[in-house]
């Protein structure tokens, strides 16, 4: 039927764009519009007054989020990125210090401790669940281990029940990075609520979005002081506040404003619905790719939901043929999304270098000078460091967006065809 892949200039499966994958739509139009008519677009001020806290549409976004999740305290920040450092300050974290971190993440979830001159040091991950690997945490706790940094990877729910025990046992705290996972539970128990602090994103390439922003959960009253004040300029207001232990109470601005907040409102109402539909896209594709040789399919955490952010196989090696070239040959036959023309197909070869080998680590080189908590770090960021991260991500991984609620069925239809095509051409590759 098909005599010739695309990438040696055969007719590609498809040409035509995928739909633009949106979840914005009028009534975060309208919920904008009320915030810019009102004339005040943030109502936060840096110094002890009621508005220390933020506007009334920050608020009501945070009680939201809150009564959502069930959680004591809900936090908008402008960002996942800030929130991790306010997480790290609010926990104490200072020079000296270690935090445990996945080498197999966005580059934030892992420099994070580094902003308070603490190390962070690497655990490798699940080789089917990509998570950090509770025996190799194990093994890296030192008398110096402050906490754990873990990711709920590519939407799925970290070793729960096995890290809070290592955190009870050596008196760690658990800083949950839920970016790519909310909504999603294990054993009845919310992501982002797994650890003692926890972390949505609201950047546009997330679930859902308002432009960019992060929200912060947690039901410790301490913690969610210490975040608030981090968070807007705390070196203000210890005073008045009557804050005693001055430990990291230097506050950044991460505040956000009440157009983002206006707009996060609205996103979590549509957060199930917009997870439905990405379940039913993913029983759809696996369905479709059932008994596909190539790769297998991803698993789901006993007990656990998985969001999907990305939808992650695992690259038969075994059939002999390498990888990326099967991956650069599936991505010839498909075509990019619309309005994300220039991110390139949607699909992976790994996901994102192991962290340790940015120029930071590889240089030791952070907040710098002699005593760059990387340059005492008794880790060694040579290739090997982390295995299980080196081989996912070299030869193994393959991941991609095609589940996105935008999609129909004809829609996967083209890319399991693509898969199928380069799978019967692959003497060609
Ligand atoms: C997106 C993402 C972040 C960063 O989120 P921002 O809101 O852009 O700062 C951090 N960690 C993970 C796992 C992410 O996917």
């Amino acid at each position: 039927m098909h005599d010739k892949l695309a990438i040696h200039g055969g007719t590609q499966v498809r040409d035509a764009l995928f739909p633009a994958h949106v979840t914005v739509a009028d009534d975060e139009m309208a919920a904008v519009s009320k915030v810019i008519e009102s004339g005040i677009l943030s109502n936060y001020l840096g110094a002890y007054h009621e508005n220390f806290m933020g506007g009334e549409t920050v608020r009501e976004c945070e009680t939201r989020w809150a009564e959502r999740f069930g959680a004591k305290h809900a936090l908008a920040v402008n960002s996942n990125t800030s929130g991790l450092i306010a997480a790290m300050g609010a926990i104490g974290v200072q020079p000296g210090d270690e935090v445990i971190v996945t080498a197999y993440s966005m580059s934030a979830s892992a420099v994070a401790p580094l902003f308070y001159g603490a190390t962070p040091i690497f655990a490798d991950v699940e080789p089917d669940m990509f998570c950090l690997d509770p025996a190799s945490i194990e093994a890296v706790i030192t008398e110096r281990t402050k906490a754990i940094i873990v990711v709920d990877l590519f939407g799925q729910p970290f070793n729960v029940k096995a890290i809070r025990a290592l955190a009870q046992k050596h008196d760690l705290k658990i800083i949950e990075d839920a970016a790519q996972a909310p909504g999603i539970q294990i054993d009845g128990e919310y992501a982002g609520l797994l650890g003692d602090i926890g972390i949505f994103s609201l950047n546009y390439h997330k679930h859902i979005h308002s432009g960019e922003g992060g929200i912060i959960l947690t039901n410790d009253d301490d913690l969610a002081q210490r975040l608030s004040l981090i968070r807007n300029h705390a070196e203000a207001v210890v005073e008045p506040m009557g804050v005693t232990d001055l430990t990291n109470m230097l506050g950044f601005n991460f505040r956000m404003t009440e157009i983002e907040a206006a707009i996060a409102i609205h996103q979590l109402e549509k957060l199930d619905g917009l997870l439905q539909e990405r379940w039913d896209r993913v029983s759809y594709f696996e369905q479709k790719m059932a008994g596909f040789p190539g790769f297998s399919l991803p698993v789901v955490r006993e007990n656990a939901t998985h969001a999907y952010y990305q939808h992650a196989c695992l690259w038969d090696v075994s059939s002999g043929i390498q990888r990326n070239a099967f991956v650069d040959a599936v991505k010839a036959e498909l075509p990019v999304f619309e309005l994300r023309e220039k991110e390139g197909v949607k699909l992976g070869a790994g996901y994102v270098r192991p962290i340790y080998m940015l120029p930071t680590f590889q240089h030791r080189i952070s907040i710098g000078g002699a005593h760059d908590p990387l340059k005492s770090s008794w880790q060694d960021y040579s290739k090997g460091l982390c295995p299980v991260v080196e081989d996912l991500h070299h030869n193994t991984l393959i991941a991609h967006e095609f589940i996105v609620p935008s999609m129909a069925e004809s829609d996967i239809d083209d890319v399991v065809r693509a898969f199928e095509k380069v799978w019967d051409l692959r003497t060609q590759l």
